[in-house]
């Protein structure tokens, strides 16, 4: 048992919804308490939060680790995590695109033990929507979910089949668990690695329209409809689409969906600069794409930020455009580029913004303690420098992989701490910092 007691001092607490200027005392792990004054502690280790922010810890939905897989050389649970936590993350949904796919109870098992052994970080598997994601058979849902597994899914892939769509939603209702769609119609991106438009057609290569996620959406809303399972809508690329969220929940269906930082800072402009760096699945669109998504995420249509962090080595990217692999990594500095996009632009407040990274990410997967910090409570914090400036440089990322288009950007906004049931497991906190020896 972790027997330290850590004072985190004269902090920002964003929690909940609330902000007030206070102490967190944690103790053996836990929060012990949460005050509004100087908290009178002794022999304590603390930290000095003076114009930071204490956060419950990050959530991230939706990042691919690569484990199980046959090579590890894109990332391992253990270098995902040490990528996580350096970005202020507590707890990250993995997703089961691996080799072998996430598909068994057995397999969610050992991914759970796994993450569970490293420690450091909450690594919490989504499952399989159908046998080896082929939408051909529909997976052991109810299996998986009683193993541990936290959502359903094919990410990678879209489940295409009408029928299919129908059964999976059905067994995840049935079983209270939500399911997360890769909007991809792929009869509509045969071919296609950039978003369809002006720079597509004068780089000649394959077009990727807007229409291939919004259909998916249409379709899914509407079977869903009688159904009534927690449908999530993964990284959304185009504006259009959030109209349809938006109408889907005004209708009182339980529609979310999630934006990530290079879906709200990037256009497909960046295919011509960076080139493979800015090839993703979605594809990057246009500027109108980027403020009906800012829009969305305003008015609340948009709950949920989510990275989906994905490794490649660099060889994979080294490739002509349409051979290239898709993606990018995200956990390092996705927070500063959030704060970026979404802060700096004046579309949240620091307080709103953190509850798309902690309570609505939380409520979505079913566990809304993960989400906010309770007396009694394991202490997962996160404590943010919102005027930290720094110089994004992939060289420097825990994650194995470097392929990341924001190199050389300048930013504010970072975590100084990632604290970990009461154990602080990354830190940049300098003299902030006192040691205390106990007695
Ligand atoms: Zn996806």
């Amino acid at each position: 048992m972790n027997m330290t007691t850590l004072l985190l001092r004269n902090g920002r607490i964003i929690n909940n919804g609330q902000e007030f200027l206070g102490d967190v005392l944690i103790r053996e792990g836990l929060v012990e308490q949460i005050s509004d004054f100087k908290i009178d502690a002794h022999d304590c280790d603390s930290i000095d939060c003076e114009g930071c922010i204490i956060s419950p810890g990050l959530i991230d939905i939706h990042v691919h680790f690569r484990e199980p897989s046959s090579g590890k050389h894109e990332e391992t649970t253990e270098s995902g995590i040490a990528s996580a936590i350096a970005g202020g993350f507590t707890t990250v949904c993995t997703m089961p695109n691996t080799t072998p796919a996430i598909d068994t109870p057995e397999i969610v098992q050992v991914a759970i033990e796994n993450a569970k052994r490293l420690g450091q970080c909450r690594v919490l598997p989504t499952a399989c929507a159908t046998i080896g994601r082929k939408g051909r058979a529909i997976a052991p849902i109810r299996k998986m979910v009683s193993s541990g597994s936290i959502a359903i899914t094919d990410d990678g892939d879209v489940v295409e089949d009408d029928a299919m769509m129908t059964a999976v939603l059905q067994e995840c209702a049935k079983n209270n668990v939500p399911f997360m769609q890769h909007c991809q119609d792929p009869n509509t991106t045969v071919g296609g690695v950039m978003h369809e438009g002006i720079v597509q057609k004068e780089l000649g290569y394959g077009p990727w329209p807007r229409s291939a996620e919004e259909s998916i959406i249409a379709r899914d809303i509407q079977i869903n409809e009688t159904i009534g399972a927690k449908w999530h809508a993964q990284h959304l690329s185009s504006g259009s689409s959030v109209a349809l969220l938006r109408e889907a929940q005004a209708n009182n269906q339980p529609i979310s969906g999630e934006a990530s930082p290079h879906h709200l800072l990037l256009t497909h402009e960046a295919c011509r600069d960076l080139g493979t760096m800015a090839k993703m699945n979605p594809p990057l669109r246009e500027l109108s794409d980027i403020n009906l998504l800012k829009e969305g995420i305003a008015d609340g249509t948009i709950k949920i930020l989510a990275t989906d962090h994905a490794p490649h080595p660099l060889h994979t990217k080294n490739k002509p455009f349409a051979d290239a692999s898709f993606g990018i990594v995200g956990l390092d500095c996705a927070l500063a580029l959030y704060a970026k996009a979404l802060v700096e632009d004046d579309v949240l407040t620091w307080p709103q913004m953190l509850s798309m990274m902690t309570l609505h990410p939380a409520a979505l997967i079913n566990r809304p303690e993960l989400g906010r910090l309770q007396v009694g409570m394991r202490a997962d914090i996160t404590i943010i420098d919102p005027n930290y400036t720094w110089t994004i440089d992939s060289n420097t990322f825990a994650s194995m992989a470097r392929n990341c288009p924001f190199d050389g950007w300048n930013v504010t906004g970072r975590a100084i701490a990632t604290i970990f049931g009461g154990n602080i497991s990354h830190q940049i906190l300098n003299d902030r910092f006192a040691h205390c020896n106990q007695s």
